[in-house]
């Protein structure tokens, strides 16, 4: 009796496990459609991700990050912060993942459910 009691938690711990895996993997991918970039929390840049583009992040202190978005992928392609760290970290395509630029104080993540319009289209904030 007890075997089929531990079988029986075994299985419901699986289950649970397959949830959890399914239900993270669902909001990770979950339809995104718009690359934002915060340097200090502030909204600095925010682009479709359906369109291919290169955009330069001015900061504050007059340094350049620069955000490629190519095919629905987006990436850190140049950055002269002292640790490097934002480009190593690869490319994102959904909202599980977010690029961050610590020396810098510039985060882009990517968000929204539809498509993003006209408006939404605000043009990189010169300091
Ligand atoms: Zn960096």
């Amino acid at each position: 009796m007890a075997k089929r009691k531990d079988l029986l938690l075994i299985g419901a711990a699986l289950l649970a496990a397959l949830i959890l895996f399914l239900i993270s993997r669902y909001m990770g991918r979950g339809n995104v459609s718009t690359v934002v970039a915060r340097v200090k929390g502030e909204v600095v840049l925010t682009k479709p991700l359906l369109t291919d583009g290169r955009y330069e992040i001015p900061l504050p202190d007059g340094e350049t990050n620069i955000i490629r978005v190519e095919r629905g992928v987006v990436w850190m392609e140049e950055a002269n912060c002292r640790d490097g760290l934002c480009i190593g970290q690869g490319k994102m395509r959904n909202r599980a993942k977010s690029i961050v630029c610590l020396p810098h104080n510039l985060v882009i993540t990517l968000e929204g459910e539809t498509p993003a319009s006209e408006d939404d289209d605000i043009d990189v904030i010169i300091y």
